[in-house]
C-alpha cells in the first residue's frame, strides 16, 4: 500500500550526507522530530525541526543514556494504522504517527578500533538508536526505516520518484537492511564481550572479531565502508590524511608486489597495478627507473619500496604528486623533505605477518582461496626453444614474471633487467594487452629491441609471440600448456626468439 510520509525522527551519530535527505523532507512537508546533536544540525541547514523532548515531555537524561526512549515516540512508531484500538490509544495518549525513522548508530566498531577505554566503548553501546530501528522496522507495514547512512542517496531518489510516498515492498526491503545492520551491530558487541579481538593471520576468518574500522566510504562515495584489521600494527602514518578505501586497497598491491623483490626496489602502483618497478644499486635511481616506465599514470599514484628512503631519493620523490609513500623507514632529512606537501600519506612499515587466504563475496556466498603465493625462479624455466634466455634475459624474464603475477589479468609485461617497461592490463584477449604494452612501451620512449615478454596464462594462438617478435622482443616466458604450444614455439625458433615456460599459470582478477 502506498503511504505518504507525513512525520519523521532523524536521530544520527555521523550528520554528513544528511543534507540532501532533509531538504527534500522539508520540501515534502514532513515534520521533522530529531534528537539534540542532529537538532542543532538539522536547525543549521535553516529547516524547521521539532526537539523530541517537546514530544516525550521528557528531556535527554543520564548523559544522553536516554533521549528517545519513550511512549510517546516507540507508540508513534509501533501503533497499528489500520486498527481502531491503535488508533484510539494513540489519540487518547496524544501520540502522533511517526511515519519515517533515521538513525546512524553510535559507532561501537570504529570505537573499539580507536583503543578506547572500556568505560568509553560501553557509553557507544547504542541503545535508543536501535530500538527506533527495531521497532519501526517491526512495523514496516506503517513506517520506513533508513538504518545506515549508505541508504540516504536511494531514500531520495525513491522520495523523489514517489512524491514522498512509499510502497509496502520498498518498507518490507528497508525493514530487512535495518535487521542486518542491528544484527550486525550486536555481534560486534557481542565480540567484544567475548574478548575475541585476535590479529592473528588464522583469525582473519571471523574477521567480524578483528578491530574494525569505520572508512569515510567505499571505492565510491555513495557506497559506506570499514576495515577489519589492525592497521596500526602493519603501519606507522608518520604524515598526512586517513586513508581510503581504494588506498587501502593499492596499499595491499603495494605490499604484494614489493614483497617479491630483495634487491632495492621502488614500484608505483595505480588501481592495484604496476605501473611502473625497477630494480637498483641506489633508492633514487630505483624510483627514477619506475617512473620513467609511465610518469603519466604515476601521478596520484601509491609508491613502494623496500629500502630506506634517503636524501637522494627524497628529493626526486618530492616532484611526484603522488597519494602514499610507504617504506620500512626514512632517514630524517628525507622525511622533512617528503613532509612539506600536506596531503601526502607517508607510511613505515612494519614487519608483519599476512594472512595466506584471501576471501570475496559473489552470489550468496563467499569464495575462499590461498593467496597466490608460487614465485618461479630462472632455475625451474623450461627452454622450450632451440635458443635459450642469455642470463641477462633469465633475470629479466624473472622479473617480468613477477610483476605479471600481480597484474591485472590478461596481461602482458615488458621488461628489460631490472625494469619494467610496459604492461598490458586487465584485457579482455591477450592480443590486446600485448598491444596495448607496447604501445606504451613506445609512447614512453623505450625501445623494445632486446626486451622480455612474460604472459600470466599460455597463449592459445602463435599472434602473440608474431606480434611480439615484429616489435624486437627476444625472450618469452609462459606457462605453457596450450594445444598449440608448438605454433608459437614455431614460430619463436623460426624467428630467433627464446622461450620457456614455467608450468604455472597466474591469473589474478
Ligand atoms: P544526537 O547527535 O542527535 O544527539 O544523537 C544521535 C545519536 O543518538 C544516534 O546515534 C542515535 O542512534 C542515538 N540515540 C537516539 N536515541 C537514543 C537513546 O534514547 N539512547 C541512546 N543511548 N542513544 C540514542
Amino acid at each position: 500500500m502506498s503511504l505518504k510520509i507525513s512525520s519523521a525522527l532523524i536521530s544520527v551519530f555521523y550528520k554528513d550526507g544528511l543534507e540532501p535527505l532533509v531538504r527534500l523532507l522539508h520540501e515534502q512537508n514532513v515534520k521533522l522530530y530529531s534528537t539534540g546533536g542532529t537538532q542543532a544540525f538539522i536547525e543549521q541547514l535553516g529547516v524547521p525541526v521539532t526537539a523530541v523532548e517537546d514530544l516525550t515531555g521528557y528531556p535527554s537524561i543520564f548523559g544522553g543514556r536516554v533521549k528517545t526512549l519513550h511512549p510517546a515516540v516507540m507508540g508513534g512508531i509501533l501503533y497499528r494504522r489500520e486498527l481502531p484500538e491503535d488508533l484510539a490509544q494513540a489519540e487518547r495518549h496524544r501520540i502522533p504517527p511517526i511515519d519515517l525513522v533515521v538513525v546512524d548508530l553510535y559507532p561501537f566498531e570504529e570505537t573499539v578500533a580507536s583503543g578506547a577505554s572500556d568505560e568509553d566503548i560501553i557509553e557507544k553501546i547504542d541503545i535508543g538508536g536501535i530500538s527506533l530501528i527495531r521497532a519501526a522496522a517491526k512495523n514496516y507495514n506503517d513506517v520506513l526505516i533508513v538504518s545506515s547512512r549508505s541508504q540516504y542517496g536511494n531514500v531520495v531518489n525513491l522520495l523523489t520518484e514517489k512524491g514522498g510516498a512509499t510502497d509496502l515492498e520498498d518498507r518490507r526491503y528497508y525493514a530487512g537492511e535495518a535487521f542486518a545492520v542491528t544484527s550486525k551491530y550486536d555481534t560486534a558487541i557481542q565480540a567484544y564481550f567475548s574478548g575475541s579481538i585476535v590479529r592473528s593471520a588464522n583469525e582473519i576468518y571471523d574477521f567480524k572479531t578483528l578491530p574494525a574500522a569505520h572508512l569515510r566510504y567505499g571505492e565510491n562515495p555513495h557506497q559506506q565502508a570499514s576495515f577489519y584489521g589492525d592497521l596500526e600494527a602493519m603501519f606507522e602514518k608518520l604524515h598526512g590524511k586517513e586513508l581510503s578505501y581504494n588506498n587501502l586497497v593499492d596499499v595491499d598491491a603495494c605490499v604484494s608486489l614489493i614483497d617479491e623483490f630483495s634487491e632495492t626496489t621502488f614500484a608505483i602502483i595505480k588501481h592495484t597495478n604496476a605501473c611502473g618497478i625497477a630494480t637498483a644499486q641506489t633508492a633514487r635511481e630505483a624510483y627514477l627507473n619506475a617512473l620513467a616506465c609511465d610518469p603519466v599514470s604515476a601521478f596520484g599514484g601509491v609508491v613502494i619500496t623496500n629500502v630506506k628512503v634517503d636524501v637522494a631519493a627524497a628529493e626526486e620523490l618530492n616532484k611526484l604528486f603522488m597519494e602514499i609513500l610507504i617504506a620500512p623507514g626514512y632517514e630524517p632529512d628525507a622525511l622533512n623533505i617528503l613532509k612539506s606537501k600536506k596531503n601526502r600519506i607517508l607510511l613505515q612499515r612494519n614487519a608483519v605477518t599476512l594472512p595466506t587466504v584471501m576471501f570475496k563475496t559473489i552470489l550468496n556466498g563467499v569464495l575462499e582461496q590461498d593467496k597466490d603465493n608460487l614465485a618461479e625462479t630462472a632455475s625451474q624455466f623450461k627452454t622450450v626453444t632451440e635458443k635459450a634466455p642469455t642470463e641477462s634475459e633469465q633475470r629479466a624474464l624473472e622479473f617480468a614474471l613477477k610483476v605479471c603475477k600481480h597484474t591485472k589479468s590478461n596481461t602482458i609485461v615488458l621488461a628489460k633487467e631490472g625494469q619494467l617497461l610496459a604492461s598490458g592490463v586487465g584485457q579482455t584477449s591477450r592480443v590486446d594487452a600485448l598491444r596495448q604494452a607496447i604501445d606504451k612501451a613506445h609512447t614512453f620512449g623505450f625501445d623494445l629491441n632486446g626486451a622480455v615478454m612474460a604472459s600470466d596464462a599460455f597463449f592459445p594462438f602463435p599472434d602473440c609471440v608474431e606480434i611480439a617478435g615484429q616489435a624486437g622482443i627476444t625472450a618469452v616466458v609462459q606457462p605453457g600448456g596450450s594445444i598449440r604450444d608448438q605454433d608459437s614455439i614455431d614460430y619463436c625458433n623460426q624467428h630467433g626468439l627464446a622461450m620457456v615456460t614455467t608450468g604455472v599459470r597466474h591469473f589474478k582478477h
